[in-house]
């Protein structure tokens, strides 16, 4: 059942159109969705108040609306409010000088009433090469980044030494501008944008600083300690938070994103937490049993392979691969065992190995019936 008009502003019949103006203005500053974000009745209040005052305030659609109640208003074209913002709706109601002071009542939540908040710096990106070992146990190293930073010159201000910065001219210190455009029969709406003389800063530099140019920053390049954490990865980024760019007039600094490569090793390689390392064997010490020491990334391991020792065996090394970043533990180091069959033998080699062939059988090369099971196992593929 919809509300009669008079009682939605809660004004008499009589009411002149000062009154009608008040009324609104006082529902709109109460239940306007911009304001009252509390009252999930607001918006349908807000609603109701402005359509009454839609008719209310036309003397013609007033008296269709006295003769006829809601049936003379038929036809007739009513303003979508849904989207017209608090401080848009007011100029178009009470005209421009009522916006400002609306922002103000409002307690401040376009922020600081002339100019927006200062803009922020830039992000800033930055290329970091590491060795697998920095990788694997973290490191601390400088990264050259050029970037914005306040002038020293002006202290930032932008202004030469001895002015300061004054009221913007276009703005007149608001910030912002006022654009005017007819709104059907309705009247005109004014929407309101940044300044772009100030970009929305309402002050500009009258005498720019020799420096900066008036922009209160200088390009320089500086050195920033980065702390890469034990465990990264290639293609991984860091983040430093306001390490980018200085933001104008004292706007918050822009982040600096550090992106990791890692240089590949000539033994190792990086399988998730895991280092893999190939070691190489010959056929004889495969076949006799052997120590090697494998140059871990933190110090030797002692690798003992038995006599008997099949091409792709893998000794594992718990604990030895990658710290988890950001977590707990290390993977593992995986020692692979590759098998090196002579290429070049001479006279004398290739008849011992002859002799041995004659004197070997299908005992000799007991076949491991499980060396695929255990290479997956290994591998958890
Ligand atoms: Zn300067
Ligand atoms: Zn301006």
């Amino acid at each position: 059942m919809k509300r009669d008009y008079y009682d939605v502003l809660g004004v008499r019949k009589d009411a002149d159109a000062g009154e009608i103006k008040k009324a609104f203005r006082r529902l709109a500053r109460e239940f306007h969705p911009d304001v009252n974000q509390e009252d999930p009745e607001a918006e349908v209040r807000f609603k109701e108040a402005a359509e009454a005052y839609e008719v209310l305030s036309d003397a013609d659609s007033r008296a269709a609306y006295d003769h006829y109640g809601f049936e003379g208003l038929r036809g007739r074209q009513m303003t979508d409010f849904e989207h017209v913002g608090f401080g848009d709706l007011f100029n178009i109601f009470f005209g421009g000088g009522m916006f400002d002071s609306v922002l103000r009542d409002a307690g401040g939540m376009w922020g600081a009433a002339g100019g927006g908040p200062a803009p922020r710096g830039d992000d800033v990106e930055a290329g970091l090469e590491l060795t697998l070992a920095e990788a694997v146990f973290g490191v601390t190293r400088d990264v050259e980044v050029t970037a914005d930073a306040p002038c020293g010159t002006c202290g930032g201000s932008g202004a030469r030494a001895g002015t300061g910065r004054e009221q913007c001219p276009q703005c007149h210190g608001s910030g912002r501008m006022r654009e005017v455009s007819s709104l059907g029969g309705f009247g005109q709406f004014i929407r309101t944008s940044t300044c772009n003389v100030c970009r929305g800063q309402g002050t500009i530099v009258k005498e720019p600083c020799e420096t900066c140019l008036g922009t209160g920053r200088v390009r320089q390049t500086r050195s920033v300690p980065v702390e890469v954490p034990a465990g990264i990865a290639d293609g991984q980024r860091l983040r430093l938070a306001g390490e980018g760019g200085a933001g104008a007039h004292g706007g918050r600094a822009g982040d600096l994103y550090v992106s990791i490569r890692v240089a590949t090793h000539d033994e190792f390689v990086r399988d998730g937490d895991d280092l893999i390392y190939r070691l190489d064997v010959t056929m004889v010490e495969a076949t006799l049993g052997t120590t090697h020491y494998v140059p871990a990334l933190d110090g030797d391991i002692e690798v003992q392979l038995k006599p008997g020792t099949q091409p792709g065996e893998v000794k594992t090394f718990r604990s030895r691969g990658v710290p988890v970043l950001q977590g707990y533990g290390r993977g593992d180091l995986k020692v692979v065992v590759n098998v090196l069959v002579p290429r070049k033998l001479s006279d004398e080699q290739r008849e011992l190995l002859e002799q041995f062939a004659e004197l070997s059988g299908d005992h000799t090369y007991e076949a491991d019936q499980s060396f695929l099971d255990k290479i997956r196992a290994a591998f958890r593929q």
